[in-house]
C-alpha cells in the first residue's frame, strides 16, 4: 500500500511527501479514507501508530475544499476543532498538523489552560482554518465568543477516554451539542468504557469502527 491509493489531494501527497512519511500506516490506511468520505470514525489506537495523521490528513483535505479564510472577516472559522485531553497533547498534535499544514496557507491555532485566553481569543479571530483546544478552555472561548462553532463541521475527540477520566465529560457534551447539524465526527481512543460508548452513541453516526 502506497499514499497515492489514499485518494488524498496532491497538494496533500506533496505536504505527506515533504514531511517523510514514506508509507502510510495501518491505521492511516484504514481511516483516512472514510475520513475523505466524511464517515465518522472510532479509531481504538494508541500514540505511536500514526493516529495523529490518521485524522489530520482528512481532515485537512477537507478544509482545502473550502473557501479560504480572510483577515478582514473576523471569527469566521474555525472549519474544524480536535479536543485532547492535556496541553501537552494539544502540542504534539499542533506540531503534527502544522508539518503538512504549513504548505497549504491553512492556519492553526492551540488553545490551552496557563496562557492568556485574550491572546488565544485575538489569534482565532484573526482568522484559522484548525483550533486544538483542551475542553475547559474551549467551552470558556464559546462563551466568550472568542471562537465560534457555526462553521465547524469536521470535530474529532483525541484520548477520549482520557479526556472522561479527567472530567471532561460535560464540557465536551456542551460543545458537541453547541451545533447539530451535520458534521464529520472522529473519535480516537485507547479503551472503550461505558462513558466513551455513550459519546460515541450521542454524537457519531453511524461510525466505522478502526481498530489496529
Ligand atoms: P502518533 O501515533 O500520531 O503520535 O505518531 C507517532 C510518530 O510517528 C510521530 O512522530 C509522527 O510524526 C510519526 N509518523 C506518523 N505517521 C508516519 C508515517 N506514515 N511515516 C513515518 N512517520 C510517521
Amino acid at each position: 500500500r502506497n499514499w497515492a491509493e489514499s485518494k488524498l489531494t496532491t497538494e496533500l501527497l506533496k505536504a505527506v511527501e515533504r514531511a517523510g512519511y514514506k508509507k502510510p500506516s495501518p491505521i492511516q490506511m484504514a481511516s483516512i479514507p472514510l475520513g475523505l468520505q466524511q464517515r465518522d470514525v472510532i479509531g481504538v489506537a494508541e500514540t505511536g501508530s500514526g493516529k495523529t495523521a490518521a485524522f489530520v490528513l482528512p481532515m485537512l483535505n477537507y478544509i482545502t475544499r473550502l473557501p479560504p479564510l480572510s483577515e478582514e472577516n473576523e471569527a469566521e472559522g474555525p472549519y474544524a476543532v480536535v479536543m485532547v485531553p492535556t496541553r501537552e497533547l494539544a502540542q504534539q498534535i499542533e506540531d503534527e498538523t502544522v508539518k503538512f499544514a504549513h504548505y497549504l496557507g491553512i492556519k492553526v491555532v492551540s488553545i490551552v489552560g496557563g496562557q492568556s485566553i485574550e491572546e488565544q481569543g485575538f489569534r482565532i479571530r484573526q482568522g484559522c482554518e484548525v483550533v486544538i483546544a483542551t475542553p475547559g478552555r474551549l467551552l470558556d472561548c464559546l462563551e466568550r465568543r472568542y471562537c465560534v462553532m457555526n462553521q465547524c463541521n469536521y470535530v474529532v475527540l483525541d484520548e477520549a477516554d482520557r479526556m472522561i477520566d479527567m472530567g471532561f465529560g460535560p464540557q465536551v457534551d456542551e460543545e458537541l451539542d453547541e451545533k447539530k447539524i451535520y458534521r464529520t465526527t472522529y473519535m480516537f481512543s485507547a479503551t472503550m468504557p461505558p462513558a466513551v460508548e455513550r459519546l460515541a452513541r450521542n454524537y457519531l453516526r453511524n461510525p466505522a469502527i478502526v481498530t489496529i
